[in-house]
């Protein structure tokens, strides 16, 4: 495309909720997408799409998803979640660090952003399978976690192309941005390379959304810390902090959580990067229903601390903390069709015996009379006389070991037992550019750098060391419509 007024960097979620925007705004918009075609999409394909919105009860949800069927509504409990709600577990979250004008426009406009995405003709649906357990014939939904797009991340990723360029905007795949062109005066550009060589491209304004710095190995060693090269990554290989480099090498102020990363148990034989063949299914996240054993054998965190939405993105890290750097995850038959999905691919690490001592003996790289000794005494101390309930924290604990376990405890004595070997794998990272409400980049001195705009991971101070479920894309979406707008106004003023 010839004199784009706007060019947004990156083809994820936020890069195309700014292009869709800016589009709407009335400015010819150009994407330049790092990644070839058949891998673009940045981690946002590779998502379960699930998005973390505020709806005070069914009508929101109705309105949002019209295919709704009133049998469905019949047979669920959706609860609420209102902005009270998001606040309260944004900042308990966060321990209170999320910069509080972020936080504010996340949740206060998450509702609309999803209104604004249906309206633009993204599906959506209720979270059934993973957000929901059936108990006495209905749904009960918990976590605040109950919406997602149809056809998951790599629905939503197709739909937001179709749509971006349904609006006239132009996509070009393995063009990878450089440079920012900038003087005095602000940014007039982007230098990037395609196909061997390096061009510049002019425009009015840019919208950086081209992610964290989670697949540069060498960026999570020097600022998450030692250990970290050797985590796995859960999505895309093309996400390397080329976005944040160049923002900061005119200026722009970092901002929030720099060595901080959401990083969850992934499948210990996974590949080193994502593969959108399996999707988000190297994730291993019904660790609430089990106990987690180190190479010693023994527990290292309390699994049932909250619901998996609020620990899985910092149990990474505890399991990186391992000796080895990997755990194994144990379960027994009584809670086997509770397992989430991804327990039941083919390319996850099990083992499988009908004895607790079999099943220690088949735990690779453990001592195993260690571990046998540790699930005997997590035996013994569940709390047999409180009900298990896994749509509510049931208080179902496992007490007087040096470890706790806080909900969700069961003795280990149904066989057959199984286990699932995990690593740490990195989502993406916390830390990145400050922006103020517009989503303009702002500089080290706290000026915006007129004609830059920014959203979705690169953007620091939402979260810290460990996220909300969900918010992620909810983010995404949020910043990249307010960037998009700020864009498009900015190039048409
Ligand atoms: C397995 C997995 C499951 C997840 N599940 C969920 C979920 O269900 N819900 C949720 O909210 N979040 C989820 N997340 C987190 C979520 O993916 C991210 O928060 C969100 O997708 C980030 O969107 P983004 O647009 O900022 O980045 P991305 O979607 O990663 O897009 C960044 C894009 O920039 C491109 N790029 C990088 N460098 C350059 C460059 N120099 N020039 C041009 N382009 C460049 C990349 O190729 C990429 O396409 C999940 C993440 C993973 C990995």
């Amino acid at each position: 495309m010839d004199n784009p007024d706007v060019i947004v960097v990156g083809a994820g979620n936020a890069a195309l909720c700014a292009a869709l925007a800016a589009a709407d705004a009335g400015a010819k918009v150009l994407v330049l997408e790092r990644a070839p075609e058949t891998e673009s999409g940045g981690n946002s394909r590779f998502t379960a799409g699930a998005f973390r919105c505020v709806y005070d009860g069914e009508d929101d949800l109705r309105a949002l998803m019209p295919d709704l069927t009133d049998a469905e509504i019949a047979g669920a409990d959706f609860g609420t979640y209102t902005e009270g709600q998001f606040f309260d577990d944004m900042g308990r979250i966060t321990e209170y660090r999320t910069d509080p004008e972020l936080c504010e426009l996340l949740v206060t406009c998450s509702r609309a952003t999803m209104r604004w995405l249906q309206a633009q003709g993204v599906r959506f649906m209720p979270i059934w399978g993973r957000q929901a357990y059936r108990v006495g014939g209905r749904f009960k939904f918990w976590g605040g976690l109950t919406v997602e797009a149809w056809g998951g991340g790599p629905g939503l990723m197709d739909t937001l192309c179709r749509l971006a360029r349904a609006k006239g905007v132009a996509i070009e795949f393995g063009a990878a941005a450089r440079e920012l062109i900038a003087d005095d005066a602000g940014v007039q550009g982007v230098r990037f390379r395609q196909g061997g060589l390096t061009r510049d491209v002019r425009a009015k304004a840019v919208v950086l959304a081209c992610g964290g710095f989670e697949s540069n190995a060498e960026w999570r060693t020097r600022y998450l810390g030692p250990g970290w090269d050797l985590a796995k990554v859960r999505g895309t290989r093309f996400n390397t902090g080329e976005g944040l480099r160049m923002a900061l090498a005119i200026g722009a102020q970092p901002f929030g959580n720099w060595s901080g990363c959401h990083a969850v148990g992934w499948d210990r034989n996974a590949p080193d990067f994502g593969d959108l063949a399996v999707g988000d299914g190297f994730q291993k996240h019904s660790y609430p229903l089990g106990v987690m054993l180190n190479a010693r054998g023994e527990r290292f965190v309390d699994e049932g601390a909250d619901f998996r939405n609020y620990t899985y993105a910092k149990y990474g890290r505890a399991i990186l903390a391992q000796p080895g750097q990997f755990a194994w995850q144990v379960f027994d038959a009584k809670v086997a069709p509770l397992l989430r999905d991804e327990y039941r691919i083919k390319r996850a690490t099990r083992v499988r015996a009908d004895t607790l001592e079999g099943l220690c003996a088949k735990l690779e790289d453990v001592d195993s009379a260690q571990a046998l000794a540790t699930l005997a005494a997590f035996n013994a101390a569940v709390r047999a006389d409180v009900p298990f309930d896994p749509n509510v924290k049931d208080g179902r604990s496992a007490v007087g070991l040096a470890v706790p376990k806080s909900n969700w405890a069961n003795p280990l004595d149904t066989p057959p037992f199984e286990a699932y070997a995990v690593t740490c794998g990195v989502t993406f990272t916390f830390g990145g550019l400050r922006i103020d409400r517009q989503a303009r980049v702002v500089d080290v001195d706290g000026a915006a750098i007129p004609g830059l705009y920014a959203a979705g991971e690169l953007v620091g101070g939402l979260f810290y060391n460990n996220y909300p479920g969900g918010s992620g894309l909810m983010a995404g979406a949020v910043f990249g419509r307010i960037a998009g707008e700020s864009a498009g106004a900015f190039a048409a003023a």
